[in-house]
């Protein structure tokens, strides 16, 4: 495969795209971003990584950190944490409270932030320190050691985190975190304000096409684990727009409100597409737009 020039036609294809839909207005650190920039690398199973555009630009990952977060919890604790959160579409927003009451307060899945703060809860227990473990792992897997937390996106989300908050102690009310919920938020907020390149990115996730070996040959999950988790990402990774995700691009993918989505074929390659401009929803317009040429280009999906 010519990752090259498969690229290039892509970005061609995607940049109408470009500068479409809005920023994450709700983070006001992530508000004033400019919507012009347009990324995508992709991490073949061999190790090597082709890019395009801004695919060396940090950018803040946000919620691609639940996919991390979700693997690292199963490398350590295997199918406990299914007690205390689902794995099925929520059909309801990211953030929504309504869903979390109606069922007792065991989210839906790890990837609504519900969920995701079990998760970091788990790992805070596990680990004594969620978001620098998250980063340290990061960090190997990309293979660039100045891959950081950005402490303006976390301080703007953590002054305006009243809903993640409010999250958090119906959570604690009904006994699923056992963590301080001050802690859990911390390290939360903190985990989605790292900042990563497309190529960072995509080497980071290799291990979920390489079927649970890294980038350095470690093992960090069983390749059980691994379909696992990109089942989880293709049904519940992309917001309530999942289906529409798996209709245009079909394959496993994790966005996040700073425009970045980690996609993955498994047994060939990792992608990350990064561009700010979000829709409705909250997928990059572009990212999406790019996934779905690539797939049709290739004809690489998991269908
Ligand atoms: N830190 C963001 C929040 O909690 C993450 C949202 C996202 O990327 O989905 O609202």
């Amino acid at each position: 495969m010519d990752y090259q020039a498969v690229l290039e036609e892509v970005a061609a294809t995607a940049a109408p795209q470009v500068g479409r839909g809005q920023p994450a207005g709700y983070i006001p650190a992530l508000a004033g971003v400019d919507l012009g920039g347009f990324g995508m690398a992709v991490a073949d199973v061999d190790g090597s990584v082709t890019g395009v555009g801004d695919w060396q630009v940090p950018f803040s990952i946000q919620s691609v950190s639940k996919a991390f977060g979700l693997a690292l919890v199963l490398a350590r604790d295997g199918e406990s944490l299914w007690g205390r959160v689902g794995r099925e579409p929520s059909g309801t927003a990211f953030n929504s409270l309504v869903q979390l009451e109606y069922e007792n307060g065991i989210p839906r899945n790890p990837f609504i932030n519900a969920g995701a703060l079990v998760v970091t809860d788990r790992l805070q227990s596990l680990t004594g320190d969620a978001s620098t473990s998250m980063l340290d792992f990061l960090c190997t897997q990309s293979g660039n050691p100045a891959v950081s937390f950005d402490p303006q996106v976390a301080s703007s989300e953590s002054e305006h985190g009243d809903r993640n908050a409010a999250l958090a102690y119906l959570m604690a009310s009904y006994g699923n975190l056992d963590n301080p919920v001050p802690t859990v938020l911390d390290h939360y907020f903190w985990q989605c304000s790292i900042s990563m390149s497309c190529r960072d990115l995509a080497l980071a996730g290799s291990f979920l096409a390489r079927q649970g070996v890294g980038t350095d040959g470690s093992r960090l999950l069983p390749a059980r684990d691994v379909k696992r988790v990109n089942a989880v990402m293709l049904t519940c990774g992309t917001y309530d727009a999942a289906g529409d995700f798996a209709y245009r691009v079909g394959l496993p993918g994790k966005s996040g409100v700073g425009g970045g989505i980690l996609a993955v074929v498994p047994g060939r390659c990792t992608l990350c597409v990064w561009s700010p401009g979000l829709d409705l929803r909250g997928n990059s317009v572009a990212g999406v737009a790019a996934l779905d040429a690539f797939t049709s280009l290739t004809g690489w999906s998991v269908f």
